[in-house]
């Protein structure tokens, strides 16, 4: 019979790490939280290797005496609640006592904290959850937390956290939420040496812009409510700001962060009439209801909380917003992409001088593309289960769309209309073609970005006469700066230019002009999205360039391009589907239409 025995504290600390710790930005989401429930005004991040090797949090908040600081490190050791009652009531950030314990036994931390005016605190040093020593140390006011080494000791911990970058991007998350929810606090984030942010006590409008770009300050609508003792406040961007992934929203609850699909949909809800599937708008709320409408202890990260009456709290979210889009938008504006991303504004470039317009047809920029090359190992699409009904309607013409002589011999081609800007009908030999130009460019593209990865001479690009600058978030300017060797593959060709900023030098020669900023952006988005397997990345970029860069349906074609775009399709290696496995040609055999209309 195996023995029943209490867990050591040791192991019970490296269990509730498991909760609690599940990475880098995780810890410093747990130090900030503590910096800012003992009153901080100032919060300073300091970071290396995505805060694999080091996290560095300091404040200047109450601090904590030198039996405090001991005591702060021990399972369920808390000062901000006492009894039961208290937890009805929660206004700090904290209240579980976990976060240090936990921390600490999968690290080498070291925390100094002194909590008088007399510039002596005390350190003290933890190994793994051993106390290694406690000291004097010379310091002001405060509380200094250095975590090294996360999960030295949990190899298998250790082995499975991100890239430095992927981790970094993690940080950068965590610690624009916290400043977005409190700009009143000064937070400093240094990441290996550098500065990431550096931003003084603000207004919360200023706060946005200097986290994201300038160009969002003129972008964003006031947002204030009240209903009984709910209130909203905050902004929500107009449609310039929307994007295609998520990831740009920020809905706290009595300045807490919550990750909250209920109350983000309800802001959806308000902007539904104005944004399409897939498409995201900006916003940063804050809802201040009594501590006692919501319980914040569903969680160990205390990320997600409950209401007790969400039903009006969603309303009053839905019809706040909603209004105040109906104020300020009046206007609905047509959903062309273009006039989302006025060249002036993103993408700055010197006043005066002119963007140069590169006239480029859509499909004119063959070079270097050797279709007769077969173009070797290209990824097929991702099989589509069975039944599905796309694979059904695939299926239900694939007998007719074999790789015919008849077919790939476009010369055939009688004549060729376009309908609706959308599908190009060809009228070829044995019947009827109906093609999706969207999805037949992207096929097209697919395959010219595949065979560019792997043969340099393929690359052909375009130099801008006048340079474009890009500036972003941060977060996106890493993940570019990750992408920088695969944007240049498929062309372009980016330059790190100061701080977040971007130049874009040139675009790959058949690119159309659509702005070189946005496409480069959207590219990014794109790539995010469907970033989900490793080792793909050429592929996914592949797939995002074509998509973004494709023509869109909604395009006039003159007859010249149509011809050429099935020309074009008939030479990839695999026509008949874009990358995303939808269908781009359907064949109409006059077998088929005979009998349909009993010819037969
Ligand atoms: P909790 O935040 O849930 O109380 P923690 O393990 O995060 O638990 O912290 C334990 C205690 O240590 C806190 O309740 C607080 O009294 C003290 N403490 C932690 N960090 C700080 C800090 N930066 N400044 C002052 N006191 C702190
Ligand atoms: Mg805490």
């Amino acid at each position: 019979m195996p023995e029943i025995r209490i867990l050591s504290e040791k192991l019970i600390n490296k269990i509730a790490a498991g909760e609690v710790v599940q990475r880098p930005a995780s810890v410093v989401k747990e130090l900030i939280e503590n910096s800012l429930d003992a009153s901080a005004s100032k919060i300073f991040v300091d970071i290396e290797n995505g805060g694999r090797d080091l996290i560095r949090v300091m404040d200047n908040g109450s601090g904590m005496d030198e039996d405090d600081l001991m005591l702060s490190f021990e399972q369920h050791a808390t000062s901000k609640i006492r009894e039961h009652e208290d937890l009805e009531g929660i206004r700090s950030l904290g209240f579980r006592g976990e976060a240090l314990p936990s921390i600490a036994s999968v690290s080498m931390v070291e925390a100094a904290s002194c909590c008088n005016s007399d510039n002596i605190g005390s350190q003290i040093i933890i190994n793994g959850g051993d106390i290694r020593g406690i000291e004097p140390f010379p310091m002001k006011q405060g509380t200094h937390i250095t975590v090294k080494k996360l999960f030295f000791n949990v190899p298998a911990r250790r082995k499975f956290l991100k890239s430095a970058s992927t981790e970094y991007r993690h940080m950068i998350d965590v610690i624009r939420r916290f400043s977005l929810c409190r700009p009143d606090v000064e937070f400093q984030f240094i990441s290996n040496g550098k500065s990431v942010f550096n931003l003084k006590p603000s207004e919360l409008k200023n706060r946005i812009s200097q986290v994201f770009a300038v160009h969002y300050h003129e972008k964003l609508i006031g947002v204030e409510a009240q209903d009984g003792s709910a209130k909203l406040t905050g902004f929500v961007g107009n449609l310039d700001l929307i994007r295609n992934r998520s990831g740009e929203q920020y809905l706290f609850v009595n300045n807490r962060l919550v990750n909250d699909r209920m109350m983000n949909s309800a802001v959806y809800q308000a902007f539904s009439p104005m944004i399409e599937k897939g498409e995201f708008p900006f916003f940063v709320l804050n809802l201040d209801l009594p501590a006692s409408e919501i319980d914040v202890n569903v969680h160990p990260q205390k990320t997600e909380i409950k209401y007790h009456q969400d039903w009006f709290v969603y309303q009053f979210i839905r019809r706040t917003v909603a209004g105040v889009l109906e104020k300020n938008l009046t206007v609905v504006p047509t959903f062309n992409h273009n006039q989302r991303f006025p060249g002036n504004t993103l993408f700055s470039s010197e006043p005066g001088i002119q963007q140069q317009e590169i006239k480029i047809s859509p499909l004119s920029g063959s070079a270097g593309y050797a279709p007769s090359d077969p173009v070797s190992s290209i990824p097929e699409p991702e099989p589509l289960p069975h039944g599905h009904p796309l694979k059904e309607r695939i299926d239900l013409f694939s007998s007719n769309i074999s790789r015919d002589r008849q077919i790939t011999n476009t010369d055939n081609i009688i004549s060729i209309w376009q309908a609706h800007n959308k599908y190009i009908f060809a009228q070829i030999a044995s019947g009827i073609i109906v093609i999706d130009q969207h999805a037949a460019h992207e096929r097209i593209l697919f395959e010219k970005a595949l065979t560019t990865f792997q043969n340099e001479s393929a690359r052909a690009s375009q130099q801008l006469l006048f340079p474009v600058s890009l500036t972003v978030s941060p977060d996106d300017y890493s993940y570019f700066a990750d992408l920088l060797h695969e944007f240049e593959q498929l062309g372009f060709s980016l330059r790190e230019f100061g701080r977040n900023t971007l130049l874009i030098e040139a675009v790959p020669a058949d690119l159309r002009h659509i702005g070189e900023g946005r496409i480069v952006l959207e590219i990014l988005d794109f790539f995010k999205t469907r970033q989900t397997v490793k080792n793909r990345k050429q592929y996914n970029m592949a797939a995002s360039y074509a998509c973004k860069a494709a023509i869109k349906s909604g395009d006039l074609l003159q007859p010249r391009e149509m011809q050429q775009l099935i020309d074009e399709l008939f030479q990839t290696q695999t026509p008949y589907a874009c990358p995303h496995g939808r269908p781009t040609i359907i064949h109409l055999t006059l077998d088929e239409l005979d009998k349909r209309f009993h010819r037969t």
